[in-house]
């Protein structure tokens, strides 16, 4: 932890046991990746002619007809409703977000979806000049409520394909593909941190959108990809709301490095950090207090992460654990979505070489009593 950039300016680093987390800065880049950004640094390069170049690379990865470069997958969602509202028409483009020029600006989406990755989904859908439609409640929504709900206003559907959204009693992507291809209206799926790249497009979204910096490990960045003339009108949008969400030459040869690795090493990445996993749940087994096994991903992802358990005996909550691991110098972060259930994770895909150690010391220090821990929390 010595010595780190961030050092100069007076800040501190984090051990990240919590996975693909924009407020931990997303992907530590591969030297690679980093290095191909620094030379992308050192030539001026027609942002036009680089970002076509790009879009077909990445429609190429993802099967889709096209696809464009953005700055993230919330950029995603707001250009890709802003392209189905404005289409490439200049003068609409240059109005949004008022879409006024339009009676058909609903977008429908299950309330099961209604999530906030840090800002709400919902207002991604509004910047691009959309009124966000909610069908159905948290936990249960039918086909026949989103089929219902299409009606003259409707300019599209939208789908969230994550972890953070609800499980159980949802309706399927399918049925949302064929309401919309019955109706007649686009389909955009935001499958933002989701680790397979064709299986949306495959499965009949229009657009779908994904960061770069997440399951990529790219750095911040993002593409949407999808039908032709839709992704003509996500590029047209740099015209307009695009603008404040512009990329640079950096990102992108930085993103398109990075997606060539990860296409290339996908089967080997996955077992290596299950082994990671495990032998992380071997160092913490046989702790007096703490239940320590091996969990798989919630919505499906090829992750497994370690799930810390502390019983009554303990003392502690789960809440407590995550507060004492992270206000231990170097914090270390944990995935914490589930605290109120009593369990904390450890996610292996961003824990640098020699982590492991570091969060074996510190979850003993805490059970074992030391001051530092379990006495002040
Ligand atoms: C992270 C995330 C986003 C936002 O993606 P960025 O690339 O950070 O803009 C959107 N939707 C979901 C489901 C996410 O997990």
């Amino acid at each position: 932890m010595s010595h780190t950039i961030y050092e100069r300016f007076g800040v501190g680093t984090v051990i990240n046991a919590s996975g693909k987390m924009t407020n931990l800065g997303g992907s530590v880049l591969s030297p690679s990746v980093a290095e191909a950004m620094r030379l992308a640094s050192q030539n001026h390069v027609d942002m036009d002619e680089l970002l076509v170049r790009a879009g077909s690379l990445v429609a190429e990865a993802t099967g889709a007809e096209a696809a464009w470069i953005t700055t993230g997958a919330a950029a995603g969602i707001a250009l890709s409703v802003a392209a189905i509202l404005a289409g490439t028409d200049p003068q609409r483009i240059a109005l949004l977000p008022d879409a006024s020029f339009t009676a058909r600006r609903a977008i429908v989406l299950q309330a099961g979806h209604l999530v906030n990755f840090g800002a709400p989904v919902t207002q991604m859908i509004r910047l691009g000049g959309g009124i966000p439609v909610i069908v159905g409640a948290v936990n249960a929504t039918s086909r026949d409520q989103v089929d219902a709900a299409i009606g003259g206003d409707a300019a599209g559907l939208f789908f969230v394909q994550s972890h953070h959204a609800v499980q159980k009693g949802a309706v399927p992507l399918s049925d949302f593909v064929e309401i919309a291809r019955r109706h007649g209206v686009p389909l955009i799926v935001d499958a933002a941190a989701e680790e397979n790249l064709r299986a949306y497009i495959a499965a009949g979204a229009d657009l779908v959108t994904y960061s770069g910096g997440k399951a990529i490990g790219g750095p911040t960045s993002g593409f949407v990809a999808g039908r032709r003339d839709l992704i003509a009108a996500v590029r047209a949008q740099g015209r307009g709301i695009g603008r404040p969400m512009k990329v640079s030459k950096e990102q992108v040869v930085g993103f398109l490095v990075a997606l060539q690795e990860y296409l290339a090493a996908d089967v080997a990445l996955i077992a290596q950090r299950s082994a990671r996993s495990a032998r992380l749940a071997e160092m913490l087994a046989g702790i007096p207090g703490l239940s320590v096994g091996l969990e798989r991903d919630e919505a499906g992802r090829d992750i497994t992460r370690v799930a810390l358990r502390p019983g009554p005996e303990s003392g502690l909550t789960a809440r407590d654990l995550a507060t004492a691991l992270a206000s231990g110098s170097p914090p270390i972060r944990s995935r914490s979505h589930q605290a109120a259930l009593g369990v904390i994770l450890l996610d292996p895909r961003e824990l640098a070489a020699d982590a492991e150690e570091a969060i074996a010391r510190r979850v003993r220090e805490i059970f074992l009593g030391d001051a530092a821990g379990r006495l002040h929390p």
